[in-house]
């Protein structure tokens, strides 16, 4: 009779996964950012915040599941370790080659579709951005 309720009890695992997520995603832009030839460190990374997910049976932000290689497990950075194309014809279509891999990927615009390229930005700005302008 001496059994405990668990109504009540608020127990939030994946908390602490997504804070690890993404404090490895944050950590292999700052590899890749700094130290670009160290493509093995920026994968482990990668590889273990896919892992994780997996295991856990989470469900990847998009913007971080497209920016990681689906074959090597690269970081796919515009300009450092991917080629981004826009295809002429069909402006929506947007494709992604892995620069270490070759793999290619395609994706299609949405209308709340950020700039590819100012993802990475974007989530750098918050830890500096603190009501203080550009400049
Ligand atoms: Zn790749």
């Amino acid at each position: 009779m001496g059994k405990e309720k668990k109504a009540g009890n608020v127990y939030v695992p994946n908390r602490e996964i997504f804070q690890r997520i993404n404090y490895l995603y944050q950590a292999a832009h700052m590899v890749l950012k700094n130290c670009p030839s160290n493509t093995e460190l920026v994968r482990f990374y990668m590889q273990s915040i896919k892992t994780m997910a997996k295991r856990q049976v989470l469900r990847l932000d998009p913007s971080i599941k497209r920016n990681i290689c689906k074959k090597c497990f690269m970081l796919l950075v515009p300009g450092i370790s991917a080629s981004v194309r826009f295809k002429a014809k069909q402006e929506k279509r947007c494709v992604i080659r892995c620069l270490e891999c070759n793999t290619v990927k395609c994706f299609i615009h949405s209308k709340d579709y950020k700039l590819w390229g100012q993802q990475p930005e974007a989530w750098m700005d918050q830890s500096h951005t603190n009501g203080k302008g550009p400049g």
